[in-house]
């Protein structure tokens, strides 16, 4: 009997054994998978892989040429026993790997010998050592080798396949030509018309070319339609989403005259900016249409979001309903909720004595105040007392209830999902609230296109006028030690002009493992991407060493206080309340200031081992300072030498307060992963070849296609596989929330 092989046959069944191990490995368990998990790079037959890809305590797998082994056999001085040595040479293009093996046993010694043989190709896989005693020549210990799967001409490229762990590539070749060879039915995830339009190779075909190509011109035909692809179906699913939306319905707020929206115009301490105006007439129109706002507000850090914000807000509560305030942390919820109050004055005394009619209430939920407050601010929440509810994560639990939430505001974006705002969209009864998301991190285009594709877009760029400029320098320990000590001066300085600082650090205390770099939901994309490359080996600077050093040593004298994100609540938000109102000089701290936090007085921040923070972290960090009408400094502290890819990254920070420029530079600098939402669960990564930064136009082209596709054929009845392909994206989006929470 032979079954038809399709997408989601299970690997097992067509691999038997080696099934089990792939799916061990890196968790495949199906045939789709598998042939999604494309080759790292091709060496063609003719030639070797290049020495100069190997790196020192990587793993690698290789291709060479034999060029020469020899047993030895030597007397164990542990055992007293005789034993054998295989050293082994292998010729790569621009240098020599050599390959040693310890045996027992003559008989395997020389069947690895016979193996060997010099000329043969091989295909290495192991990890890259310099041996000390051998004029530093680079060797592996004991590595898997295969000479067949090098041998074997199954296509002039030889693929390298992405492994882990005990897993090898030739392992995943060889699997990968039984799948092939058998596989019956490859989904068309393309319409035809679309892929004749533009050229594309057939699925199967395209299959068939990004695994065992015979030349690079079939590789780059099999790239160009999978790349296509993968935009595609990610843009579809945007679309579709995009296209339910409208098809919802809400109540329009349109407020009403002489409600707070007006009053609170009589009260705001400044004129807005252009920017403000035109994004707030953006967002007003919005609320006022029977179907969800579902808008994207980006404004460079300091542009005066929250005050755009908050005037929505009381555009709804004019209109009976309520508004909720998501921010990432603790610290900035305290912020916004202290701020906005007193922001409103007597508008934020609603149902006091003495309180005007059109007045309302602020209500704070967060994970850690205590349980009076919480059921407090519930209870207000749930009668609609409160017109506006702020909190952090706390507030998408279930238990928070409102009487009739309008509008969600989830200020910084980046620490938040597409489903973490779904899931507070769905907190009401009534109609479905309009949402406003607001981020200070410029997202490029292409990211925006993808991501957040299925919102609309707001920018503001300016920023209110009498900003202080803000000088950026980075501080060479490597290079200048000494320069620490003038860092400290600085700051005792600063100071004694009657200005603020903040002191920031990679972690909390100096026995963390990891740093700290995002608190409180570390965001891998940022953190990971770093790499190792050119950090000082000193431990880190951390908050809780580094605050009684200081207070004992150079800031003698000065009122210094930690903050970070392991402190009670209320410590937290007296120690903000401290530094806001001037009765601390110091705060030394972690990034938990990292976004929306606001101290007009603070004009310079000291980044300790900046080297440890992202490119966009550092900008927002620095966004700190700089506020009131002073100018600001940061100075960015590292031990990275000269040179080093972290060092050039800081000097990149200090070169320029573009954020959008700076956000270009943090992706092309990240490792991409797959912002469009395939994504990993486990160890199950999928290595995807579209990339945001080098595929701008693809992912246009598809999004426009896309566009027309969903309005055609909303349901995609006329593609069936897409129509899968899609529901499981949406799936995995669903699923990637629930992991996260
Ligand atoms: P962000 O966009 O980074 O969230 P904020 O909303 O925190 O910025 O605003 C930064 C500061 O600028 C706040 O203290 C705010 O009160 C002030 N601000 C906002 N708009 C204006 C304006 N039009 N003129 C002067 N100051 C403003
Ligand atoms: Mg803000």
């Amino acid at each position: 009997m032979t079954a038809a092989v399709g997408w989601d046959t299970r690997l097992q069944v067509v691999l038997g054994g080696t099934a089990a191990w792939i799916g061990k490995h890196i968790g495949y368990t199906t045939v789709g998978q598998l042939l999604s998990h494309y080759p790292r790079t091709f060496v063609p037959r003719e030639e070797a892989s290049s020495v100069a890809d190997l790196v020192v305590g990587e793993p690698v797998t290789v291709v060479g040429a034999v060029a020469s082994v020899t047993v030895h056999p030597y007397q164990d001085r542990r055992t007293g026993r005789q034993a054998y040595r295989t050293e082994a040479a292998a010729d790569l293009d621009g240098g020599r790997l050599w390959m040693t093996f310890f045996d027992t046993k003559r008989g395997v010694a020389e069947g690895r010998r016979e193996k060997l043989e010099p000329g043969r190709r091989v295909l290495l896989s192991g990890k890259v050592e310099r041996n000390r005693f051998k004029q530093g020549r680079l060797e592996l210990t004991h590595p898997d080798f295969d000479v067949k799967a090098a041998e074997r001409a199954r296509s002039s490229l030889q693929p390298i396949y992405p492994v882990t762990g005990k897993l090898r590539s030739w392992t995943l070749e060889n699997a990968v030509a039984v799948v092939l060879d058998v596989l019956t039915e490859v989904p068309a995830l393309v319409p035809d018309e679309l892929r004749s339009e533009r050229g594309l190779l057939g699925a199967r075909q395209a299959l068939e070319w990004i695994h065992r190509p015979q030349d690079w011109q079939q590789y780059g035909a099999a790239t160009k339609r999978l790349r296509f692809e993968e935009a595609f179906v990610a843009q579809v699913a945007l679309a579709q989403r995009r296209h339910e939306q409208r098809g919802v319905g809400t109540t329009a707020r349109t407020g009403r005259p002489g409600g707070a929206f007006d009053a609170f115009d009589e009260l705001l301490p400044f004129t807005l900016t252009e920017g403000q105006r035109r994004v707030e007439e953006e967002v007003l129109a919005d609320l006022a249409e029977r179907h969800p706002m579902h808008r994207l507000l980006q404004g460079e850090v300091g542009s005066g979001k929250t005050v755009v914000a908050l005037r929505a807000m009381l555009r709804v509560v004019d209109s009976g309903g309520q508004a909720a305030l998501l921010a990432p942390t603790e610290v900035l919820a305290q912020q916004h909720h202290r701020s906005l109050t007193a922001l409103l004055g007597d508008l934020a005394a609603g149902g006091m004595l003495g309180g005007a009619p059109e007045a309302t209430r602020v209500a704070l939920v967060t994970g850690s105040q205590s349980a009076s407050a919480r059921r407090t601010a519930l209870l207000e929440a749930a009668s609609g007392e409160a017109g506006i509810v702020i909190g952090t994560h706390a507030l998408l639990e279930d238990k928070v209830q409102f009487a009739d939430l309008g509008l969600v505001v989830v200020d910084e974006q980046h620490r938040f999902g597409v489903e973490q705002r779904a899931a507070l969209s769905t907190r009401t009864e009534g109609s479905p609230p309009h949402v406003l998301v607001m981020t200070a991190t410029p997202i490029p285009r292409t990211v925006a296109m993808t991501v957040f594709g299925d919102l609309e877009t707001s920018s503001l760029a300016e920023l209110p006028a009498g900003r202080g400029e803000i000088q950026t320098t980075v501080v060479p320990l490597a290079e200048q030690p000494a320069w620490l000590d003038r860092v400290w001066s600085r700051v005792r300085e600063e100071v004694r002009a009657g200005r603020q600082v903040y002191v920031v650090c990679p972690r909390i205390s100096g026995d963390d493992e990891a740093d700290v770099a995002v608190e409180p939901d570390p965001e891998p994309s940022t953190v990971a991407g770093e790499g190792s490359e050119g950090r000082s080996s000193r431990r880190p600077a951390a908050v809780e060493e580094l605050t009684p050093q200081l207070v004992a040593g150079p800031l003698a004298g000065l009122r210094v206080a930690p903050l970070h994100g392991r402190l009670a609540a209320d410590t937290k938000d007296e120690v903000m309340r401290a530094f806001a109102a001037g009765d601390v000089d110091v705060l030394v701290s972690t990034t938990v200031i990292e976004v929306g936090v606001d101290v007009a007085n603070a004009t310079t921040m000291v980044v300790l081992d900046a080297d440890r923070f992202g490119v966009s972290q550092l900008h927002q960090l620095r966004g700190r300072v700089g506020r009131g009408g002073h100018h600001g400094l940061c100075l960015l502290v590292t031990g990275a030498p000269l040179d080093s890819p972290a060092r050039q990254r800081l000097e990149a920070v200090a070169a320029t307060t573009d954020g959008f420029r700076l956000a270009e530079l943090d992706l092309t600098m990240r490792r991409e992963g797959d912002v469009l939402g395939s994504n990993q669960s486990g160890s199950r990564r999928t290595l995807r070849l579209l990339s945001v930064v080098r595929d701008a136009d693809i992912i246009e082209e598809a999004r426009a296609a896309a566009v027309d596709l969903v309005e055609r054929d909303p349901g995609l009845a006329s593609v069936p596989p897409l129509r899968s392909a899609v529901a499981a994206l949406h799936e995995s989006q669903r699923t990637d929330y629930l992991d996260k929470t």
